[in-house]
């Protein structure tokens, strides 16, 4: 028999769980798109997506695209063709990330950390190496939703500045934005890119840019950038319609709004970030746990190294894709693939596998999800240490 009926729950890092309100919102009539509520809701939307950034002064620009379609906006506005940039690579994203510039012509210095968070000091000698300057922006991942791992960005900000280096810091956090402490002023990020579908809980489809002065600066001249990716066309307007270069996403802004309200006034950006924070130490405990015994174990050893949003494990012996397939047929629980651990043709690809606690995401959801494993792993036989289930209450206890 199966115990799937019922409310699902999709466990992975994105598209994340849409707050029923955040629905409710998206579900009216087209509305005006040249006078009236709609309109009229474009400052104070551009004033909160800078309160979740936690930046006064930054520009904000909204396009009609997923997190991929930020980065190339990012990629043609601040470069041009033959620029150098640095990437600190720590997953599949960040190496993915890589390859979007490297398409569009730029010329691309890697640091491929491999499954270890960034290292500063290695950021500082490769700036300290360029000695012409020729490095236009340094790109670090804040959270890699693939290996799971959590970068430090002020310190990637200080080894640039202890390097006397003019690259502007460009950081993706995507999978960390309305999650984990964030702070674009105070941690010197000049250029900041977003996606609506993950912490900030509604439907995929909005790409955000946030950019300082000096990086509009910098952006002057980019041979890359066409009109309608242009971020001063796209954050700089007056009238509405230009903030999209035409029609704008109608539905999705309502859906944005709600979020917004939800996130910032209903339960504040600081709750929100010690939620995930107590929420991922409920399942590292649990995971903690079962590696006792068995062949289990989170791709992440350092805690303060872990994504606050989603945490990657490894079961051998194909382990995790069988828990994966027994959670979301038995019990209505999709948990996330291991992305880019290992090849899909590798055997050991069916090994990995995420769990998302991002967003939308209470105690009960990330119990439940503890409890489904627990439950599957005991079905399918796979060697696991006990108590894991009594660890992650006791820090879900302890937190309230
Ligand atoms: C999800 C994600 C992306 C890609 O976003 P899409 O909307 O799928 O294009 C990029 N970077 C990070 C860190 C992500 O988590």
């Amino acid at each position: 028999m199966s115990l799937a009926f019922g409310r699902h729950y999709l466990a992975i890092p994105g598209p994340s769980v849409i707050p029923d309100r955040v629905l409710g919102a998206m579900h009216r009539a087209a509305p005006n798109i040249y006078q009236g509520e709609l309109v009229e809701m474009m400052p104070g939307l551009l004033r909160d997506l800078r309160r979740v950034a936690r930046t006064e002064g930054a520009n904000v620009a909204i396009y009609i695209s997923n997190g991929h379609g930020a980065w190339e906006a990012v990629n043609a506005n601040l470069l041009s063709r033959g620029d150098k940039i640095l990437v600190a690579v720590t997953g599949h994203f960040g190496r993915t990330w890589a390859l979007s510039a490297e398409n569009m012509g730029i010329e691309v210095e890697t640091i491929d950390f491999g499954k270890e968070p960034i290292d500063p000091a290695r950021v500082e000698e490769a700036l300290a190496n360029d000695r012409a300057h020729r490095i236009k922006a340094v790109f670090a991942t804040h959270t890699d939703t693939a290996t799971t791992i959590r970068n430090d960005i002020k310190a990637v900000r200080q080894a640039i500045d202890a390097a006397r280096h003019p690259a502007a810091l460009v950081v993706d956090a995507i999978a960390s934005l309305g999650c984990d402490e964030l702070y674009f002023d105070d941690w010197g990020i000049d250029v900041l890119i977003g996606a609506s579908q993950k912490g900030l809980m509604t439907p995929p489809g909005l790409g955000f840019v946030w950019f300082s002065q000096k990086a509009l600066a910098a952006s002057e001249g980019s041979d890359l950038v066409t009109p309608y990716w242009d971020w001063r066309l796209r954050s700089l307007s007056t009238e509405f319609y230009r903030y999209f270069g035409g029609t704008a996403p109608t539905h999705h802004l309502y859906g944005l709004r709600e979020a917004l309200t939800l996130l910032l006034e209903e339960e504040g950006l600081e709750a929100a970030w010690r939620r995930h924070a107590v929420l991922a130490s409920s399942v590292w405990a649990a995971v903690e746990t079962w590696s006792q015994e068995g062949d289990i174990a989170l791709n992440v050893p350092a805690r303060s190294s872990r994504s606050h949003s989603v945490t990657g494990m490894r079961i051998g012996s194909g382990g995790a894709a069988r828990l994966r397939e027994w959670s979301e047929k038995n019990a209505g629980v999709t948990l996330g693939i291991g992305l880019g651990m290992a090849a899909p043709n590798e055997p050991s690809y069916g090994d990995f596998l995420r769990v998302a606690h991002m967003g939308y995401v209470n105690a009960h959801m990330t119990l439940g999800v503890l409890s489904v494993m627990e439950a599957g792993m005991r079905a399918l036989g796979i060697s696991h240490g006990t108590g894991a289930l009594d660890a992650a209450a006791q820090v879900i206890a302890e937190a309230v």
